[in-house]
């Protein structure tokens, strides 16, 4: 193997002498064979552990970055990627954005409230999912990272030097691991972490339209409440198709593809040409334990870290690929203070923005006459907070601890009802 990554001051000894060779010899419970060194590897080439590996490559570690699929592979995901998202993405990144939007609208469906924010600049750019986690991982690649694709990872074993990755085609060795595998990550499942303890079930489809209807729907991205109970509906413009979808932040919602076949029907999206049809799981709220352990970090949604509001996952899962990575490098793969660090840089800047939109998103999602009245007492102005939230100017946690916020609702609300 050809082990491109450059080496630093950082690397231990260990990893000196044995970073991406391959030795044969005891193999701690592993398949007897094959043995490659990293000094970290990351599982799961999705736009966390991308970025992740990016980040270590770097900064002068060997890292290896370990994907289930040959990429580019479809991934289910209506690829909007926020502007908050997307200005923690490389520039080349706009060779694979298809559209980018200037105004959003939110509709509740069967009523008259309807409402659209405008930006001067994009406020989500439109993406396929095989394109753009493809492009960030040969970024990756390019800056030193070994990918090793079509590599299934089997089993992850702790052991007080290092991590065993047993995988069908070969085995690593690694000081850290980075799990970025995703919703139902093997690396979690298999180093004793709990279950993600909200799942929020999703479908999304991929429509081609003839091209009269496709100019009617593609004119700026929509989301609708009402679609579904506790969720809601999307519509996203690609090129030339549409990415349709619904979601639940019920766990379970076995109706969901009649809720969409429903939805279809209702906004007048029927004469379709061409249909897949996929479907998911966003994980809406942190696993309960720490998110690293001894030499394993949890980043994206293995971690658990979409957005409890919106569902939006891919700008955490890039952000928490940077955290992990700058944990650790700034402790130098030292044992005793990555997990420490990692879950400290999570509290500054993830953790609490997830528990004030988890408070927010009961309302959103479980309440759904103060929804109502909400949005008929002020909805064009929880639109514009939204997007400013959309647009990384403002954040949850400012709605949620600011009672003067309330107060204001809850007036204009009062001044309405005695209207
Ligand atoms: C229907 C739907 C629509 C969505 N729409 C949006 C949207 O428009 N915008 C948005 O921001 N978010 C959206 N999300 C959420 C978003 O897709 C995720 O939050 C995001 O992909 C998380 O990124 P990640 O890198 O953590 O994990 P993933 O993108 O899931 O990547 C995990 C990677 O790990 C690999 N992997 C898994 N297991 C293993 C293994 N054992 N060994 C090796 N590799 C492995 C997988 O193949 C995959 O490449 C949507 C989700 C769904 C379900």
């Amino acid at each position: 193997m050809n082990l491109r990554a450059k080496r630093s001051g950082f690397q231990s000894a260990w990893c000196h002498s044995l970073a991406g060779k391959e030795f044969c010899g005891d193999t701690h419970g592993l398949n007897a064979g094959k043995i490659t060194n990293f000094d970290v590897v990351v599982i799961g080439a999705g736009p966390a552990g991308a970025t992740a590996a990016l980040a270590l490559a770097r900064n002068g570690f060997a890292v290896g970055l370990l994907e289930k699929a040959a990429l580019p592979r479809y991934k289910t995901c209506g690829g909007g990627v926020l502007h908050r998202a997307y200005q923690l993405l490389p520039p080349e990144t706009e060779t694979v954005v298809e559209r980018s939007f200037h105004s959003v609208a939110l509709n509740f469906l069967g009523t008259d409230l309807n409402f659209v924010t405008t930006r001067p600049q994009p406020i989500v750019h439109m993406t396929m999912r095989a394109d753009l986690d493809c492009l960030l991982t040969r970024a990756a690649e390019k800056a030193g990272v070994q990918v090793i694709e079509s590599c299934p990872v089997k089993r992850v074993n702790m052991q007080a030097e290092f991590v065993e990755l047993v995988s069908d085609r070969e085995n690593f060795r690694a000081k850290f691991v980075i799990a970025a595998d995703g919703v139902h990550s093997v690396t979690a499942r298999t180093t004793g972490w709990s279950e993600l303890p909200a799942l929020a079930p999703a479908l999304e489809y991929e429509i081609y339209l003839a091209d009269e209807d496709f100019a009617r729907f593609s004119q700026q991205p929509r989301f609708d409440f009402n679609a579904i109970d506790a969720g809601y509906a999307w519509v996203f413009s690609k090129r030339a198709h549409l990415s349709v979808g619904i979601l639940s932040t019920r766990r379970v919602c076995a109706d969901l593809p009649n809720k969409l076949a429903d939805y279809l029907r209702q906004i007048g999206l029927t004469r379709i040409q061409k249909i897949e049809k996929h479907g998911f799981l966003i994980p809406l709220a942190p696993r309960r334990e720490p998110l690293a352990r001894g030499r394993v970090l949890l980043v994206g949604d293995a971690a658990g870290l979409a957005d409890p509001v919106m569902a939006e996952g891919i700008s955490h899962a890039l952000q928490s690929g940077r955290l992990a990575a700058a944990a650790l490098s700034e402790c130098r793969l030292d044992v005793a203070k990555a997990s420490a660090t990692y879950q400290s840089l999570l509290e500054q800047h993830i953790l609490p923005e997830l528990r004030a939109g988890r408070f927010l998103a009961k309302f959103l999602y479980h309440h759904p006459k103060i929804r109502r009245a909400a949005f008929r007492a002020g909805g064009q102005r929880l639109c514009e907070f939204v997007t400013d939230v959309v647009m990384g100017e403002r954040s949850y946690r400012e709605a949620v601890n600011q009672p003067a916020n309330y107060l204001k609702l809850l007036g204009r609300w009062a001044s309405r009802a005695s209207d």
